[in-house]
């Protein structure tokens, strides 16, 4: 399998190369040269088997250089980290939709599914083309990523990894999950800014020949954990498969039977492996795209123009506070039949303009179902869902839940669903107990108890910990700063690790 600069489909790599590159070099992103058919007896097959099982062999499409034997060998050792043997379990409400529970990695949010996966991919890829550089890894998150990340390269040979996050953009457990990371090879810190100021610096850094040329010396090559990364998307679409293969084991549906995803969107690599899935061949109607107050992709899906010019907002749901949808790129080259020229110039618009307009062929084909939900419509999801089902959501997963009962309500459309879980609501335990009692608990933990003693859901042993770890992480930058930034915390890295930067 080869994989295509969505900005220049003539030039491909290998998918050990999409991985250690992370980007294309003309700026775009890697897709898969064609979508590999998964088959109603391949579905069947999947029943009965293990997550990671079913994981290898979605991915065993995908990485031909990887046997499959390799594959669910990096599966089983990502998923041992999970603390519930499903690994993705598939809560079925009865005369309800079901819900997709991404939630059990070690960071308590959905990133953990291709965060905890991606470091053996990446480790065997650098083998499979004799790196001699170190990979610098750089993220910028929006408080999800950055955790996952950290968690999932600790430690690995060969990799150091750094975070930025914005500094009042992330709930404060997510800032404490980053600032106290642990391992040798890691640093993070925070950017004056916001979600997109990150994103657009730490795309800057990849750009900028001086700063790679710098890193080249010091023997380091840089590389992205972010969705943009193909080794971060490929497992995405494996849970895809492995909810329906759940919905057919539990006989919830017939063979075949097309069924509905909702899906919490932010950088939309999420939602885009769903799509993928269903490309692959996934029986799939409607493809529900969520947005919170941050409604630019619910706008683009109404009126076919993306414009970031517009307000940002804080909301409950910080993960999804992104107004530049990366990940969009890679849905509209499939859309626009491939075009790589047109995707360049939308590329090009949205950097100048801050927006494009797609045609109007294209904008016909926008085969997806989107809305968004306001910090009201979660509010009253959240606290409306537990009293009917006693199951208590994250405000990521309320909004697309909010999104979907709307959709329903208004079209009728009555296919069995699921809507995709992406955080433990002890992630945001002071919000969380807000929409369902009304009383704001300022401080973190205390709202964590309560929400315990109300709703009987135990906290997770990683966030009780958080309240007794040192801080190590204190550095923060100015986004223009970055380029800086990164030599300054390598350095800090380096004195850790005790191996001095030659
Ligand atoms: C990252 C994240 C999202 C958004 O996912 P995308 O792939 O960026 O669209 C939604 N919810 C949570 C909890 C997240 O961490």
């Amino acid at each position: 399998m080869k994989y295509l600069s969505t900005r220049n489909k003539n030039s491909s790599v290998s998918g050990a190369e999409a991985v250690v590159k992370g980007i294309a070099a003309d700026g775009g992103l890697f897709v898969p040269e064609y979508f590999p058919q998964i088959t109603l007896p391949d579905l069947n097959t999947m029943v009965s088997q293990t997550y990671p099982e079913r994981a290898a062999f979605i991915l065993s499409k995908f990485f031909d250089e990887f046997t499959y034997a390799e594959l669910l060998e990096f599966a089983e050792a990502a998923y041992r980290k999970f603390d519930d043997d499903s690994v993705c379990p598939l809560v079925i409400i009865e005369d309800g939709p079901a819900i997709l529970e991404l939630t059990h990695g070690p960071t308590l949010a959905f990133k953990d599914m291709a965060l905890s996966l991606m470091p053996y991919l990446l480790s065997a890829s650098r083998k499979k083309l004799n790196e001699n550089e170190k990979t610098l890894i750089l993220v910028a998150t929006s408080g999800d990523t950055g955790k996952a990340a950290l968690e999932g390269f600790k430690d690995a040979e060969g990799i150091e990894i750094i975070v930025f996050y914005p500094e009042s953009g992330v709930s404060a457990m997510q800032k404490l999950q980053m600032t106290t990371a642990e391992g040798k090879n890691l640093a993070a810190a925070g950017i004056f800014g916001n979600f997109d100021d990150a994103q657009t610096a730490v795309k800057a850094i990849f750009a900028d020949k001086e700063i790679n040329a710098r890193l080249l010396e010091t023997g380091y090559k840089l590389s992205s954990a972010n969705s943009i990364n193909w080794g971060r998307l490929a497992p995405q679409i494996a849970y895809y498969f492995s909810a329906y293969a759940d919905l057919l084991g539990a006989g919830e549906i017939a063979p075949g039977e097309k069924i509905n995803f909702a899906v919490p969107t932010g950088n939309f690599g999420n939602i885009l492996a769903c799509y993928y899935a269903r490309r692959m061949g996934l029986p799939v109607a409607n493809i529900i795209c969520a947005s919170n107050q941050n409604r630019v992709l619910a706008d683009f899906f109404e009126n076919g123009e993306y414009d970031v010019n517009r307000d940002f907002f804080k909301t409950m749901s910080p993960a999804m506070d992104i107004l530049v949808s990366s990940n969009l790129e890679r849905m509209l080259f499939e859309l626009t039949g491939r075009d790589d020229q047109k995707i360049k110039g939308y590329a090009a618009s949205l950097a100048s303009e801050g927006s494009y307009v797609v045609d109007t062929a294209i904008f016909n084909n926008l085969d997806f179902v989107a809305g968004w939900a306001d910090e009201e419509d979660t509010r009253a999801l959240i606290e409306g869902f537990f009293e009917e089902t006693e199951y208590v959501l994250d405000p990521h997963t309320a909004v697309a839940a909010s999104v979907y009962y709307d959709y329903a309500e208004a079209s009728g459309d009555d296919a069995k669903t699921v809507i995709v879980s992406t955080a433990n609501p002890y992630k945001f335990p002071s919000d969380v107990y807000f929409c369902l009692t009304g009383t704001r608990v300022e401080d973190e933990f205390k709202a964590a108890q309560r929400l315990q003693i109300f709703s009987g859901m135990d906290i997770p042993d990683s966030i009780k910990e958080l309240k007794t770890k040192a801080v190590l992480h204190k550095n923060k930058y100015e986004p223009d700063r970055l380029g800086e930034a990164v030599f300054e915390l390598l350095e800090k890295i380096n004195e850790k690790s005790g191996s001095k930067a030659e």
